[in-house]
């Protein structure tokens, strides 16, 4: 449910609108536009009294939300949600870069990656240091050593840094050296990290199941929103289709749906989504044309050495020259990168 105050309902009328809500134990989400503001009521909406409620002072209508995710979707806040990252925010009209490799391997490979991705206009550092591999016998990450490279990293570079989080136990130690928590899509549906990751109030780079809906990457933004962290980035990273020749689907009408159903930022992952370098510069300028708030993409300074997904990472020069297409492609609908 939400009510829409009129343009000209005052501050007074608000509070006893969310007086009356709060004292009838249904919890409040304001979202106060330009215009109007929209009180977004959560909890069961049976019990509320819709009429009683439109004809309090300064209530315009009462409008009933049908969709399964609320504080997630744009009936509850109209405007698009911006998260700042070390000054680059994401949900504005710039195009938001996070680049690195897939695992952090050394000292040697971050650094040399970072300057370089950093030197072609990244905004972010991008590196695992607990990987969810399908195999138990393949790399499965440095753990805090790998944290403690990011952080040394960040520090010489000034780039912050976005990295997974696996496991609810995992939440407190990722959390001291992180700047963004990025969830896997293996854990799209681990109902007990999205909780964990919702107590903390770091910005979260939700990734959608490689077999999720739409719907399903909401509700699970849902969750993380609902324990109080509003701070949630949703990421297109490609579905299983029955299509072989690629490694998942890019979904890119994920993108401009998600757009129309949510305030949250969205930002495409053209790495994972495709399994191939040569196709991840088409696909990152597809994701921008589509209106995606940004990428995250995968470079190795020696991808045929990589401990993970090399097949997919470009070389620095080549992650320059895809920054520059991508940006003519920004430029032409109207965004910078
Ligand atoms: C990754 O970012 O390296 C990764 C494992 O991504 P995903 O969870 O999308 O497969
Ligand atoms: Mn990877």
């Amino acid at each position: 449910m939400i009510i829409i105050m009129k343009a000209q309902a005052t501050d007074k009328d608000i509070e006893a609108v969310l007086t009356r809500l709060e004292s009838g134990g249904w919890r409040t989400h304001v979202s106060k536009g330009e215009e109007r503001t929209i009180i977004g009521v959560i909890g069961d909406e049976r019990r509320l009294d819709q009429g009683a409620m439109s004809r309090m002072d300064g209530v315009d209508r009462v409008v009933p939300v049908l969709r399964p995710f609320k504080l997630a979707s744009r009936d509850f806040q109209p405007e698009d949600s911006k998260i700042s990252v070390n000054g680059h925010v994401f949900g504005g009209n710039k195009v938001i870069v996070m680049a690195g490799p897939c695992s952090v391997e050394s000292l040697e490979q971050m650094r040399e990656t970072a300057v370089a991705v950093r030197e072609a206009g990244a905004h972010l550092l991008r590196g695992g240091a607990f990987k969810p591999r399908t195999s138990p016998y393949s790399f499965q990450g440095m753990g805090e050593a790998g944290l403690k490279i990011l952080a040394q990293v960040r520090e010489e570079t000034g780039l912050h840094i976005v990295t997974e989080v696996m496991a609810p136990d995992q939440v407190g130690l990722v959390s001291k050296y992180a700047d963004i928590l990025q969830i896997g899509t293996r854990n799209m549906q681990n109902y007990a990290l999205l909780n964990a990751v919702g107590q903390t109030n770091m910005p979260v780079l939700l990734k959608r199941g490689m077999m999720s809906t739409i719907e399903e990457l909401l509700m699970s933004a849902e969750y993380i929103m609902s324990n109080g962290n509003h701070k949630v980035i949703l990421c297109e990273r490609g579905i299983r289709t029955f299509e072989k020749y690629t490694r998942n689907t890019l979904d890119i009408n994920a993108v401009p749906v998600l757009k129309e159903l949510t305030h949250l930022p969205v930002v495409v992952d053209p790495s994972h989504a495709t399994g191939k370098w040569t196709l991840v510069k088409a696909a990152s300028k597809a994701a921008v044309a589509a209106g995606a708030d940004g990428l995250i993409i995968e470079v190795h300074p020696n991808p045929a050495e990589a401990s993970s997904d090399g097949e997919q990472s470009l070389k620095p020069q080549r992650f320059a020259e895809l920054m520059e297409e991508v940006r003519r492609v920004a430029a032409a609908v109207g965004r910078t990168v």
